[in-house]
């Protein structure tokens, strides 16, 4: 497809080329001379010369002027010619011709215009010429666009434009959404480089192709390594995923040995067309989505648990405003106990959101959390839930009389925003508060995303003076070495960390050699999710400075935790 090795800019007209195949001389030097300062011109005097020339500067050539009669082949089939070869289909053809009669035949091999002879004058050759060179560079720009580059494929705009059509002309066909992705599309171009990922790329899209060819669908790269099909509704799914895989071999260099691409598939089937187009595909890609790090399975399938779950989504994103204005939502206290003396002692408190919904009662943080990360919510959330965790703070203080530090969870999505540092220090100035006092829980996969940005924020948080506790410690992948060159005062390990080492010694080896770690590089750490006497005694043992979980408490309403408080001071004394 020659489309993609042209750029989608007009050349100007110094450098349009128009190629005159005349054998007549008289001829070519009139039109020649008519062209001239305008364009550049290539001549050819033969078929046999032009489709040479055709074949090397099909990129160059904006125009072609045709005499019909050439001395080897005639016009008409090179005309048929041009017109066969999807390559050479772009151009247009002008048939320069004393032969009224053959107007029709030129129209039905693809001509675009006609100039007589003899000739016109030139002002009206010329003016021919450049409303045809316009009208195809337009047409140029056009097919550009619709198309992904690399592929050839239809983008995802024009996709959706075009899936919109289908369904108007076949709105009682079944059809189905079909969202497509390579496994370890990154690791891929890692290894064996762009060169080859982009190969890879453009195998499955000729797959794809062939696919759609015989089923009667159409289909599109949407990004990177996602391709999306909208097709005739089928039974076997595992036949298209079959049929999708390629295996790159030795001919490919970069790969060295075969390679299997493997890929997975959401599929939405027998599509609601009364829903926009995009959320259709929306469906198939959370369903793609269901068998991301799946080993057994590559085909996810939305059913009627995703939509329940979909429609609970929408409910609790509409409602998110009021219910903040409304202050539906509230902050449970989770004390955590410092168990390094003999005796353990309440040493700070985790703030966890929890939503009393006026319609459903209360709703999991692990519901509605990940849902606002999604749509940008979370930021509003986690600045209410950090304002009034300072609050709390600070009526501690003052009818307690004792000073107790909050951690608050710091989503990356707030990160996203440049007033983050800002904020947090505008909150501890309104509330009198030391920085000490607000504990940042920020976690491990934070670290290791876009990283360098955020590492950047986070320092100077800390230089503010803040606390940051790593979170969620042991689920990312960030290696045990460069702890040390974060800006962490303390590690808080994943509970599964801790839920695994009482299941299996070699996990708790593990979990040993992390706190032996941390201890080496003078960072506390914190296990969370401790339910018993026995993990607390273990966990003590392995060096663990401090313990959170429902062997202490759960996590309580603020009320109830100043009760905690005051149970545990009297106990103090
Ligand atoms: P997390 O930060 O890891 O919080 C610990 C979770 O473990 C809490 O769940 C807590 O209630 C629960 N938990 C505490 N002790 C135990 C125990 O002994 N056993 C068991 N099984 N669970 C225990 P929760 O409150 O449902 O919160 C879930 C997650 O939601 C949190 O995980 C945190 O990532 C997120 N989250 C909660 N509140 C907020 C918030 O205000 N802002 C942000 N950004 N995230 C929040
Ligand atoms: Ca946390
Ligand atoms: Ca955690």
């Amino acid at each position: 497809m020659t489309a993609h090795t042209r750029g989608v800019f007009r050349p100007s007209a110094e450098v349009r080329r128009i190629l005159i195949i005349e054998d007549e001389p008289i001829n070519q030097m009139i039109l020649a001379r008519y062209l001239e300062g305008n364009y550049s011109v290539l001549l050819a005097s033969t078929g046999g010369e032009a489709m040479e020339i055709i074949h090397k500067e099909q990129d160059t050539i904006s125009l072609i002027l045709l005499d019909l009669n050439l001395p080897d082949i005639h016009g008409l089939d090179i005309l048929s010619r041009l017109n066969a070869d999807p390559r050479y289909a772009r151009l247009p053809v002008i048939v320069v011709t004393a032969d009224i009669k053959a107007e029709v035949d030129c129209l039905t091999q693809g001509a675009i215009d006609f100039i007589p002879k003899p000739y016109p004058p030139r002002e009206i050759v010329l003016a021919r010429i450049l409303r045809i060179i316009e009208l195809s560079e337009d047409r140029d720009v056009l097919r550009w666009t619709e198309r992904d580059q690399l592929t050839g494929l239809y983008n995802k705009d024009f996709f959706y434009h075009h899936a919109v059509m289908l369904d108007d002309h076949h709105k009682t066909l079944l059809t189905d959404a079909i969202v497509l992705d390579i496994n370890h599309f990154h690791t891929i171009n890692d290894r064996f480089g762009r060169a080859y990922g982009d190969k890879v790329l453009q195998r499955i899209a000729e797959k794809a192709l062939d696919l759609v060819s015989v089923s009667g669908g159409i289909v599109c790269r949407s990004e990177a390594d996602t391709f999306y099909m909208y097709c005739p509704h089928q039974q076997d799914y595992g036949d298209i995923l079959e049929k999708m895989s390629v295996d790159m071999d030795d001919e490919d260099e970069g790969a060295g040995s075969e390679n299997r691409i493997r890929l997975r598939m959401g599929v939405y089937s027998s599509v609601d067309k009364s829903l926009d187009i995009e959320r259709r595909f929306d469906r198939a890609k959370r369903a793609a989505d269901t068998v991301k790090d799946s080993i057994t399975q590559a085909i996810g399938i939305y059913d009627d648990a995703m939509y329940e779950r979909e429609i609970l989504a929408d409910r609790l994103i509409e409602d998110f405003p009021a219910a903040l204005r409304e202050k539906q939502f509230q902050v449970y206290f989770q004390p955590k106990f410092n168990i390094t003396a003999d005796k353990p002692a309440l040493c700070s408190a985790e703030a966890l959101a929890r939503w009393n919904h006026p319609g459903m009662g209360m709703v999991s943080p692990a519901v509605f959390i990940p849902l606002f990360e999604k749509n940008g919510m979370i930021q509003a959330l986690d600045y209410y839930i950090w304002t009034e965790s300072a609050r709390q703070v600070r009526n501690w203080k003052d009818t307690l009389g004792v000073s107790l530090p909050v951690s608050v969870n710091v989503s990356r999505i707030d990160f996203l925003d440049p007033a983050l540092v800002g904020k947090l220090k505008g909150i501890v100035e309104e509330y009198g508060l030391d920085y000490k006092d607000l504990i940042l829980e920020i976690t491990e996969s934070a670290y290791i995303e876009e990283a360098g940005q955020i590492i950047e924020t986070i320092e100077q948080l800390s230089a503010l003076g803040f606390c940051i506790e790593m979170d969620d410690f042991g689920t990312g992948y960030s290696s045990l070495n460069t702890l040390a060159s974060l800006p962490i005062d303390v590690l808080k390990l994943d509970m599964e960390l801790i839920r695994s080492a009482f299941l299996d010694p070699k996990a708790k080896r593990l979990l040993e050699a992390i706190i032996k770690l941390a201890e080496s590089i003078e960072i506390p750490c914190i296990a969370e999710g401790v339910e018993t006497a026995g993990q607390t005694a273990d966990l003590k043992e392995m060096g663990c400075d401090i313990i959170q979980g429902y062997y202490f408490s759960r996590p309580l309403p603020a009320a109830d935790f100043m009760q905690f408080v005051r149970e545990e001071e009297k106990q103090e004394v």
